[in-house]
């Protein structure tokens, strides 16, 4: 099977979607405070749900909804706060998308597809500044197929450095085949990461003028191919700012739902990248459909209330007071300290022109992680799932009930006990214990917190890599 399996029903029904959107009212204060009760219980929402809450634009309205999201966000992520960095493997494309840096007719980028001695470098320099968790970023380009993505992630595993190495790889890459992502597991890749971009088709024909990526169809249904072919992590998202966000986020959870009902495994998680200048990107320069700041903060507080168990994942292209907000408002992991070229780790300076898209928070992982002390949060490099065999279906069965977070504490305190002893600056240092402190007295189960306190104390004294 290379092609897409028949699928037993549409993914997106688009019409619906619209009329979902122009049918629904705002929500008198009662049905509100009805939904919001549902969210706060962690009970999810439907998508009709969701589109009432999209017109909630009154400020006590707002508020009580960020209120919603806040309490459901702690409630399944306590105070802690997943951190990893992006690797670019190759910005070589024959993608031309309007709003792209990469893309093909950008002759001003100069090209470049790391060796695997160049990958090596890169990771060393990433574990040397206490990393744990990567993506691999690779264009769609013929030098990146599946065989060179197996051998870069391969490259990755194979690189230690000190007392460090990076345990969990995630790619984003383009959709494969169902015999390529076979290809690619056995590679032991952690999540894979497509995003649609944007889900409304007239958007994504223009947005995507040529090369591979212009097949909408081919890029909707990756998951029918990757989920058969045993890789069940799978990363949504939508580049906001093509296309009405409010529509975009209707067809994301219908896509999310889709793949629940379908494969008993929602997303593992959903990314929300805004449109940032690129050079020689129109689009990006001048996006179709602006989001606002506001609009933002209501479109990550409605994901975290629709999918309460869903990660949501938020990049550097939003600025520190934006990352700040929106980790209260239910984001779960961050990148921190990321260059967004090949070899922009390595090289002594990256230049404006070769990223991506411009960076809006290009603090360094250390001075995340202090700030993140600073505001109470605990930063967590843990990836004791994906090492344990608890992923997709096995993932959710302990995720929905809540299990899974009698886990995720301790092993979050036992991942950033190791960053702060190997790689933090003094300050973080120092702020980093108190949040251990503070955070051990959350762990409920007595026998759980000695145990945790046990293997602190191991770490202290030199083993690595404990988790539970
Ligand atoms: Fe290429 Fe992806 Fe950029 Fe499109 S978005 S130009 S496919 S790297
Ligand atoms: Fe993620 Fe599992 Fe670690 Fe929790 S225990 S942070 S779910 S990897």
């Amino acid at each position: 099977m290379t092609g897409t399996p028949a699928l037993t029903e549409p993914i997106l029904d688009e019409d619906a979607l619209t009329a979902s959107l122009d049918t629904s009212r705002a929500p008198d204060t009662a049905r509100r405070e009805d939904l919001l009760a549902k969210a706060r219980e962690c009970a999810g929402l439907t998508r009709d749900e969701v589109a009432e809450l999209i017109h909630v634009t009154d400020p006590e309205g707002v508020e009580a909804l960020f209120e919603t999201a806040r309490a459901v966000k702690s409630r399944v992520y306590g105070e802690r706060v997943v951190l990893f960095a992006p690797l670019y493997v190759s910005n070589e494309c024959v993608g031309n998308c309007l709003y792209c840096g990469y893309r093909r007719d950008n002759v001003e980028l100069a090209r470049r597809t790391l060796a695997e001695d160049e990958i090596q470098a890169e990771v060393r320099w990433l574990i040397n500044h206490g990393y744990k968790r990567l993506l691999l970023v690779f264009g769609e380009h013929h030098c990146n197929d599946v065989q060179a993505m197996v051998r870069a992630v391969e490259a990755v595993y194979r690189t230690h450095s000190g007392p460090g190495e990076i345990r969990r790889v995630n790619v984003n890459a383009a959709p494969l085949s169902h015999e390529d992502f076979r290809a690619l597991k056995p590679a032991g890749i952690g999540t894979y990461q497509v995003f649609q971009e944007t889900y409304h088709r007239a958007t994504y024909r223009q947005a995507h003028p040529s090369g591979p990526k212009a097949d909408y169809d081919w890029r909707l249904t990756v998951w029918d191919r990757c989920f058969p072919a045993g890789i069940d992590d799978m990363g949504l998202g939508v580049l906001f700012g093509l296309y009405d966000w409010r529509w975009e986020l209707l067809a994301l959870l219908d896509h999310s739902a889709y793949l629940d009902h379908t494969y008993g495994v929602g997303p593992h998680t959903i990314s929300v990248p805004r449109l940032e200048p690129a050079l020689n990107a129109p689009w990006a320069n001048q996006p179709p459909a602006p989001v606002s700041d506001d609009e933002f903060r209501r479109l990550v507080a409605l994901i975290r209330l629709a999918v309460p168990y869903t990660g949501m994942i938020l990049s550097t292209r939003e600025t520190p007071d934006m990352r700040r907000e929106c980790m209260g408002l239910g984001v779960s992991q961050i990148s921190a300290g990321s260059r967004t070229s090949p070899g922009g780790y390595t090289d002594h300076h990256e230049d404006e022109g070769e990223r991506q898209f411009t960076v809006g928070d290009d603090r360094s992982l250390d001075e995340v992680m202090h700030d993140l002390c600073i505001m109470g949060y605990l930063p967590s490099f843990c990836t004791a799932c994906y090492r344990a065999g608890r992923t997709g279906e096995d993932f959710m069965a302990l995720a929905k009930p809540g299990t899974i977070h009698q886990m995720c504490l301790p092993n979050a305190l036992l991942t950033f006990r190791e960053y702060l002893l190997d790689y933090a600056s003094p300050a973080t240092r120092e702020a980093g214990e108190r949040i251990i402190q503070r955070h051990l007295g959350d762990i409920r189960k007595e026998g759980l917190r000695q145990e945790t306190l046990k293997r602190l104390e191991r770490l202290t004294q030199g083993e690595r890599d404990l988790y539970f």
